[in-house]
């Protein structure tokens, strides 16, 4: 029984943490270093442990916003494809993020619209 709604999608909180923080394409983030932003912005299931996002950054590297270029147990480090911009979504009014390259697809799963 999982009640909790974020009040901002877990990937778009992601993709913002990336973009604001690592929109470099020289540099390695880490599914650790993005999950410590998202509890430090408190917006999440507080019982969730970095086991339980590792699907979303599955479905950054599968969208061709990042790739995993290396990973020690639940660790994974990543890298941009091409630097990510700022969008606006009109449909569902979040503020989003994509890389320069990807399908002009909003990333709010609740969404979906072209933007
Ligand atoms: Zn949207």
């Amino acid at each position: 029984m999982d009640s909790f709604v974020p009040v901002t999608p877990i990937q778009l909180q992601i993709r913002k943490i990336i973009f604001e923080n690592h929109n470099d394409v020289d540099e390695k983030f880490t599914n650790d270093e993005i999950f410590e932003k998202i509890k430090q912005n408190g917006d999440l299931d507080p019982s969730w442990i970095i086991d339980d996002i590792e699907s979303y950054f599955m479905d950054i590297c599968n969208s061709g916003l990042a790739r995993n270029i290396a990973q020690n147990f639940t660790t994974i480090w990543m890298k941009l494809f091409e630097p990510m911009k700022k969008q606006h979504c009109n449909t569902c009014n979040f503020d989003v993020y994509l890389g320069m390259n990807e399908k002009p697809i909003c990333p709010n799963p609740l969404c979906n619209s072209t933007i």
